[in-house]
Order: C-alpha cells, then structure tokens, then sequence
C-alpha cells in the first residue's frame, strides 16, 4: 500500500527454461544453495505490495506449494496460478488471479537479484506515470541484421535500452491492454514483454526507469555462474 493505493506483484515462473539445457528447471534450480525463485519472492514479499501472485507451470502448483515455497522466508503465502505456452499467456493467468487492485508490479521469477530500490523506483514510476519499466542504457553497439546475414543499419547507442523487470503498471491501463491481446490471436506475434503490450494497444507512454546492470535474466548456463558471482557482492 502506498498513499492509501494497493499495490500487486506478479512473479513469472511459469516458463520452461529451456535455453538452460538443465534436466532441472531453471526456477528451481539452486542458487547461493536455494531455489532461483525464492528470490524475488522474498524481494516483492519485503516490497509494499499488498498481494503477490505466482505464476508457475502447468500442473507444478502442488509441486512449488509443497516443496518451494518452505524453504522460502515469507511473511505472507502468495497466491499460486497456473501459466501459459507464452510469457503474455501466464502474465494474463496472473492478473486475472490478484484481481483488482491500483498497481501492478510484473516481475520474471528468472532476474533473482532485483533489489529493494529496484522495487522501489519501479513503484514510484507507475504511481508518477501509470506505466513504467525498469532497464539500463545498453553498453555494445547494437546493429540490425539483414536477411543476407550481414549488418543492415547501426542503430543510435545513446537513445537505446536494455529492458529488465519488475514493469510496474496502473491495474486498469494493463488489464485493458491485455484484455485486448488475448481477444485478437493476431496482435499476439513478437510479444516479448509488458511495456509492449501498452505501448501498442493502451498507446500509454512508458516511462524508462534504471534498474542495475546487476539485475539480469537467468538464461543460459554462464548466468547462473555470473548471478552465483553477484550474490556473493
Ligand atoms: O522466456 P523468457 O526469458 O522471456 O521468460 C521470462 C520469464 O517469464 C521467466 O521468469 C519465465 O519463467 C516466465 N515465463 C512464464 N510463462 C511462459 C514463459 C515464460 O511465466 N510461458
């Protein structure tokens, strides 16, 4: 709660993790000797959200209820949903779960090292422009390939961002954007992330707000080396 306006969170842990290569699946994984997932969990449970919402695989509640969420150190039992084939598929289980609220935080289980602060700004973005995501200005030049494989255009360095998350929205504006997407099959091709489903179908600005270049995504096997690394800072 803040300022009398509730806040939800919506941590994803419903996808497969399949660039990972891992007979374990990767929110389940173990990091510093816990599961990747308690992370952010404990991170959004510390947060002023009200209401947390966990999105995990198919047929996998019993499996997290009994087996991950002990071994976490939470004040509050978050709510378990099932997910979806894609990230907007069990983004949208997860909205649907927490129900209505002011603001919502939408969070990949699979970025363990977002702090309190990251959280924080995330919050006071969506509360000062209804939509917010957190990133960092990118550090490599990032070029667009052309279908011949070679470099086709150089884009501008100084106005590109890496997106991270938590992405942190007006209930409303977001439940509405995504209303839409799951109505019309064909705005759902090339979704990767929240901001992209307001920006196309709320057409909401969205405000770009620094996380850390701490903050990543555990992919592939060499994050987990990096991420072991970064907890240890
Ligand atoms: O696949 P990607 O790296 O974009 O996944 C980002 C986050 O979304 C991860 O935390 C993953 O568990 C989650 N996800 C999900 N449901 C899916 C696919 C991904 O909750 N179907």
């Amino acid at each position: 709660m803040i300022n009398g306006k509730s806040i939800g969170a919506v941590i994803l842990a419903g996808g497969h993790g399949a660039r990972m290569h891992s007979s374990v699946q990767k929110q389940y994984m173990l990091l510093g000797g816990r599961p990747l997932i308690t992370y952010s969990l404990e991170a959004f449970d510390r947060s002023s959200a009200d209401r947390l919402v966990l999105v995990v695989p198919q047929g996998e509640t019993d499996y997290v209820r009994d087996h991950i969420l002990p071994l976490c150190n939470l004040a509050r039992e978050p709510l378990i949903a099932e997910g979806g084939k894609e990230r907007y598929h069990s983004v949208y289980q997860g909205l649907k779960a927490l129900g209505k609220c002011d603001y919502v935080l939408i969070h990949d289980g699979a970025r363990p090292l977002v702090t309190d602060a990251i959280i924080t700004r995330a919050i006071e973005g969506a509360v000062s422009h209804d939509a917010c995501v957190i990133g960092m200005p990118v550090k490599d030049t990032i070029k667009m390939a052309g279908e011949d494989g070679c470099a086709s255009e150089t884009l501008d360095r100084s106005r590109l961002w890496q997106i991270q998350t938590p992405q942190a929205f007006s209930y409303a504006l977001v439940r509405e954007a995504y209303d839409r997407l799951m109505e019309e099959e064909a705005l759902q091709h090339g979704v990767t992330d929240d901001a992209m489903v307001v920006e196309k179908l709320a057409h909401h600005p969205v405000r770009l707000v620094e996380g850390s270049y701490g903050n990543l995504k555990v992919t592939t096997p060499e994050d987990m080396i990096l991420a072991e690394a970064l907890l240890k800072v």
